[in-house]
């Protein structure tokens, strides 16, 4: 008999990706054949492979041998947590060891279960489930807190989860991270002029104008406060950015929403700060969102409707 009928995937809002870590291959040929009708499974048979392809891929879930010969269960387990990026990723601990000891240290080190060898499949199978059900749940959770209900983009405290963790990437892989600060112009004559149910739709309109036109996966659009917009550009350099960033700009004004108060033109124009980390990475990832409010002010100085560049960064645009 092949495991038991039950719908493993129903209530799963996606297929599953789950990395399985082990040194020995036997062992995670077992896990494979019972967990890849249903999931994608990766796999990997050391600590290093497991590190790479937690950043890599981002599983939903790990099954994690304790007993490895370099790094440990318990070591890796640490780094994961220890990095942003992979910080909320669960892992199972799989273990031959069976004693009360093992056990709890596996939970005391984070672990969100623990299973035994020799495996039983019906047994993984249940267990992996009810883990990604809570791991879905958990996400979807996240996202309801981290969403703008006006606009309907990702609101700042995502924001300012998304910049550690790219902060934390960037520095690892040394390739560059930019962002972009954005501000609506004159937008307090907007809303006294047409009234603030207008402005309300008007943010709307800006951040549509703004999200069509960000297409690579990894960016992230967010409000960042009242009619404030911050774009997150992972693997961006500056000049990349600024050109970006000007794109936006005459994204908003082809949208020709009418601003009678406005002195930069008759319609809806934003001003655009663009930032770009400095190496070597000083730590403070703060600094970045500092540099692109500043870059924001020398464009709302300069006359509103146009975007800036970090000053210091200008050279690097050829
Ligand atoms: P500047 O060009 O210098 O940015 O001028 P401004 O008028 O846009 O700047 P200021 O910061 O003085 O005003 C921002 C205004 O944005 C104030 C507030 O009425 C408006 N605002 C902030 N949040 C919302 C919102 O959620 N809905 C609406 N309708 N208006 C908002
Ligand atoms: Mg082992
Ligand atoms: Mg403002
Ligand atoms: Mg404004």
């Amino acid at each position: 008999m092949t495991g038991v009928a039950f719908d493993f995937l129903a209530g799963l809002p996606r297929q599953p990706r789950l990395l399985v870590v082990d040194d020995q291959a036997i062992q995670i040929q077992v896990l494979y054949r019972a967990l890849s009708p249903d999931c994608q499974v990766l796999m990997a048979t050391s600590g290093e492979a497991a590190l790479r392809l937690c950043h890599e891929r981002l599983p939903d879930l790990v099954l994690l041998d304790v007993e490895m010969p370099d790094m440990d269960g318990f070591e890796l387990l640490r780094q994961l947590k220890a990095d942003p990026v992979t910080r909320e990723v669960p892992v199972i601990f799989v273990t031959g060891h069976t004693s009360d000891d093992v056990e709890s240290r596996c939970l005391e080190a984070g672990g969100v279960d623990y299973i035994s060898k020799p495996i039983n499949p019906r047994v993984v199978r249940s267990r992996v489930k009810t883990h990604l059900m809570l791991k879905f749940q958990s996400d979807l959770l996240r996202d309801m807190v981290f969403v703008d209900p006006l606009t309907n983009s990702y609101n700042r405290r995502y924001f300012d989860q998304r910049l550690a963790v790219e902060w934390a990437r960037a520095r690892r892989s040394g390739k560059p991270l930019s962002m972009l600060m954005i501000d609506v112009d004159h937008f307090k004559a907007y809303n006294d002029h047409y009234g603030h149910p207008a402005g309300d739709e008007a943010l709307r309109n800006v951040v549509r104008a703004i999200t069509r036109h960000l297409q690579r996966p990894g960016d992230t659009v967010a409000r960042y406060g009242g009619e404030e917009f911050a774009c997150l550009l992972p693997e961006t350099d500056h000049a990349a950015a600024l050109t970006l960033a000007e794109r936006l700009e005459q994204r908003v004004r082809e949208q020709a929403l009418p601003h009678a108060q406005s002195s930069v033109a008759p319609i809806i124009t934003i001003s655009v700060g663009v930032s770009t980390h400095r190496t070597p990475f000083d730590g403070n990832a703060q600094a970045l969102v500092d540099a692109a409010d500043g870059a924001l002010y020398e464009a709302k100085r300069e006359g509103r409707g146009r975007a800036r560049g970090d000053a210091e960064l200008a050279s690097v645009r050829g």
